[in-house]
């Protein structure tokens, strides 16, 4: 709850600096509709949400996540902050999120078929391709959103595939998914040195995190000459050499080995290395006032969702570190989910260099104004990038 904790936070401070009541900030969070059903598995009664926070840039768009500790009220915070991250990048989209109260470690595939199928049909006539879209989230992925779209279409006839995004590719996913989240943190980390940095000196990155987006990130990164990843961290250990990483070798390596492999070390130590970037692509709540003062690096690349307590942020602003906020550094995810959307509504198939270039230009026009916004009215990239959302929102 501690992420959500921050971003109720950071959204009240916006409230306030946009001249925002209170009662004015109850109606923008609250919810246009919350459906709560059960799902009948094998005699046990599992409890099923949808929270549709706001439609009003567009249809709701948000995971569905199969969790033991789902909640009602974590489904309708999540919700709303998917309205957030979609107004922050300038999507025609509002927010909406679902989940199913239920360890699916514990059941088999037929269970969970049966639970998707059930989901779909509880929630058939308040979803749609221009009412609600949902996509896959904690333990959800491409296969449940296949067998989702298919009850779908068995239910209601539809066969544009544009209920659900995060399919597989030849059930009308789209091409660049998968690498969607870390290549828009690219785009954002780039478009930010070129308006932040003066001068075109190489600047060294760490990486908290090698999984899907720290990897993907890193791997982008390392491609470009302006930067260099020296070290990458995971669960268990650490990689640096200042030098420059084989981030491919240590990807492989990773891969085979599940582990960095020779020359790893304790990974606590990331914060202090002296680099200009840290990228954190781990955890929620990384970064907390028991550790930001290690932190030396001039830029915070926020990947993974709420990696930085509120605190943790005020002294980070006070000391100048910019950090590239969360809601809009991982939202190329949900971009690409968008065009998958686009596509299936268009019946096209776009080619994975389309795909990337789209993003680029989403994720950069939508850096180009949180970072004016943040140099015209002198607040951290953070502040400006709540700041647009909730005006886009009001
Ligand atoms: P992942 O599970 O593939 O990778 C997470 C990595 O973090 C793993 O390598 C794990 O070993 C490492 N890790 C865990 N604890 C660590 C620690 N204490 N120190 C260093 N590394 C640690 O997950 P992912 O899909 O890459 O997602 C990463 C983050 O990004 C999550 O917070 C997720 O919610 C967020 N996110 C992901 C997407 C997406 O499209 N995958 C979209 C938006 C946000």
């Amino acid at each position: 709850m501690s992420m959500l904790h921050t971003a109720q936070k950071l959204i009240t401070d916006s409230s306030k600096r946009l001249g925002m009541s209170q009662s004015e900030l109850e109606t923008l969070l609250a919810l246009d509709h919350f459906h709560e059903f059960t799902i009948d598995l094998d005699g046990q009664q599992l409890q099923a949400y949808r929270g549709q926070h706001s439609n009003k840039r567009g249809p709701y768009k948000g995971g569905i996540r199969f969790h033991p500790n789902v909640d009602a009220d974590e489904v309708r915070a999540l919700a709303t902050l998917m309205s957030i991250k979609n107004a922050v990048v300038n999507l025609p989209l509002g927010g909406g999120k679902g989940g199913v109260v239920v360890d699916p470690r514990a059941l088999s595939d037929s269970q969970v078929e049966h639970i998707a199928r059930s989901y779909v049909r509880g929630l058939a006539d308040h979803i749609g391709p221009r009412v609600d879209v949902p996509a896959p989230d904690v333990n959800t992925n491409a296969a449940i959103m296949d067998i989702m779209v298919d009850e779908y279409a068995q239910l209601t006839g539809d066969q544009t595939r544009a209920t659900f995004t995060g399919k597989s590719l030849d059930k009308g996913g789209s091409l660049g998914r998968e690498q969607a989240t870390g290549r828009g943190g690219y785009e954002v980390l780039l478009k930010t040195l070129d308006l932040l940095e003066d001068g075109d000196k190489e600047l060294t990155i760490a990486v908290q995190g090698f999984g899907n987006v720290g990897y993907w990130f890193a791997a982008l990164a390392n491609d470009n000459p302006r930067l260099k990843i020296v070290a990458v961290s995971d669960s268990r250990s650490m990689l640096v050499d200042m030098d420059g990483l084989d981030v491919q070798a240590v990807y492989k390596q990773k891969q085979s080995s599940g582990s960095l492999g020779e020359g790893a070390v304790a990974n606590d130590g990331i914060f202090g290395l002296d680099v200009d970037v840290l990228a954190l692509a781990a955890l929620e709540d990384s970064v907390t006032t028991d550790n930001q003062a290690e932190v030396t690096a001039r830029y915070m690349l926020e990947l993974a969702n709420g990696p930085t307590s509120y605190d943790a942020q005020v002294e980070l602003d006070k000391r100048g570190v910019v950090v590239l906020p969360d809601i809009l550094a991982n939202a190329g995810g949900v971009t690409v989910s968008y065009f998958e959307w686009q596509q299936n509504l268009a019946d096209e198939s776009w080619s994975e260099q389309d795909v990337n270039d789209k993003l680029r230009e989403l994720m950069q026009s939508a850096t180009s104004t949180v970072v004016e916004h943040m140099r015209s009215n002198n607040l951290s990239m953070k502040q400006a990038a709540f700041d647009i959302a909730l005006t886009r929102l009001k």
